[in-house]
């Protein structure tokens, strides 16, 4: 559906330098009652909201009601945004020009959107690396374990599919969310093409840090979320082929949705238009804005100086790391392995959440700690069968970062670490 017609709503300005994040200059309470500047090295979570994104929003907010139904100013305007988002986001990805992208809350939801949308007697091949929002929305699936190299990773995946008969979809991660490791999934794409089956790929953790190019890389469907793209809890999306989508029974049931409600006895007609067909109910039209916001942010900023500079960090942090004693990065491929700014880590002597602890308590440093909703991999990568979340034992620390992380932020946690690792032995 084409509403790209309005000229209301102003285009994106052209960035040349890496636009700043709000809270920047955030002061947090320390022990002794101190204030520190806050070292939010937590984006993998979710990423602090960039400044185009917070005008984007405000800019939407003077006038808004519902889309694709009123013939007021205000509707038409709404609708404008939302389709221009949509537009948007699908250019981000790199998609086709016949790909549907249904806007979602999150990737989670994307993720279980096209569980609902797989033909019948699909089977799913995953990997116990993923994260839980693309391992656990499948009805038949086959779980794979954590291959020990890349190659591996397409040798086990041209295994399992050559003996998998009717429809057959891979879910594979990007980037991890756990060791921030580059995923080979242009070559997983090949093998499952020619196996006949489809490649659904998890680009939570991929799009805040490098480009993505869904035509070129001959992916299917990718999954994403605003809020790890520095557009805070706004929407996600599922981009991608159109037709299990459209074949598929409605996501939701509701208004929006259906072409004509049928009374006594008729049929009631839904639409053959995927981002129509999924997406009942009042959007999300400001998490959209927010989105395309953060696309757009990202695009004009251009990913060669976003890259250099995050690379430069990774590189500090995990030097820092491998000089102290007693702290070991995670990775299941090895040092050498490309990663985005995901660091995850153990200190000896303490638990994962002391550590975490004490880096917020002490140091003014906000990481995570736990097992990062991906329990059968940290299990994997820390050799333990422990099953309980967060427990301290069998956890790992995450520092993860992006535009607005600065040398200060990396060498305060590398110094904490220090002497924690001290403490710890
Ligand atoms: N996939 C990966 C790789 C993630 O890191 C996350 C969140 O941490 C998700 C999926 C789920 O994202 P959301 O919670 O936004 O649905």
């Amino acid at each position: 559906m084409s509403v790209l017609s309005l000229p209301a709503v102003p285009a994106a300005a052209p960035a040349r330098t890496i636009p700043a994040v709000l809270g920047a200059d955030l002061q947090v309470p320390v022990k002794g009652g101190r204030l520190v500047p806050y070292a939010n090295l937590d984006y993998a979570a979710s990423a602090p909201c960039l400044e185009p994104v917070s005008a984007a929003v405000a800019a939407a907010l003077p006038a808004y009601s519902s889309v694709h139904r009123g013939a007021g100013y205000a509707s038409q305007l709404t609708t404008e945004r939302y389709e221009r988002a949509r537009h948007t986001v699908r250019a981000f990805v790199g998609a086709r020009t016949d790909d549907a992208a249904i806007f979602t809350r999150n990737t989670t939801d994307a993720m279980n959107l096209l569980a609902r949308c797989l033909p019948e007697g699909t089977t799913v091949v995953v990997f116990d690396t993923e994260h839980h929002a693309s391992l656990l929305p499948w009805t038949d699936v086959v779980r794979l374990a954590p291959p020990a190299f890349p190659g591996e990773a397409i040798r086990a995946v041209d295994e399992t599919l050559a003996g998998i008969e009717g429809p057959a979809l891979l879910v594979v991660t990007a980037a991890s969310n756990v060791t921030g490791e580059l995923w080979p999934i242009a070559g997983l794409a090949h093998i499952a093409h020619r196996h006949g089956a489809r490649i659904a790929v998890d680009a939570a953790q991929l799009v805040p840090h490098r480009r993505l190019n869904l035509a070129a890389l001959d992916l299917d469907y990718v999954a994403f979320s605003g809020h790890k793209l520095y557009a805070p809890f706004g929407a996600g999306a599922l981009v991608g082929r159109p037709d299990w989508l459209a074949a598929a029974k409605p996501y939701l049931l509701g208004g929006g949705a259906v072409t004509s409600v049928g009374v006594d006895g008729e049929e009631t007609l839904w639409s053959d238009d995927p981002e129509v067909r999924h997406e009942a109910g009042t959007p999300n039209v400001l998490g959209a804005v927010a989105l395309a916001a953060a696309c757009d942010a990202l695009t004009a900023t251009g990913w060669t100086a976003l890259v250099r500079e995050e690379e430069r960090l990774v590189a500090r942090l995990r030097a820092g790391i491998a000089g102290i004693e007693g702290v070991h990065e995670l990775s299941l491929w090895g040092p050498d392995h490309p990663r985005v700014g995901i660091v995850s880590f153990t200190v000896d002597g303490l638990t994962a959440r002391e550590v975490a602890e004490a880096l917020s308590a002490d140091h003014g440093i906000g990481v995570r700690d736990g097992k990062f909703c991906a329990h059968p991999f940290v299990r994997h990568l820390l050799g333990t069968s422990d099953g309980g979340c967060g427990d301290g034992t069998a956890s790992a620390v995450r520092a993860s970062f992006g535009i607005g992380t600065t040398d200060e932020h990396v060498d305060r946690l590398i110094e904490a670490l220090r002497a924690l690792a001290a403490q710890g032995t």
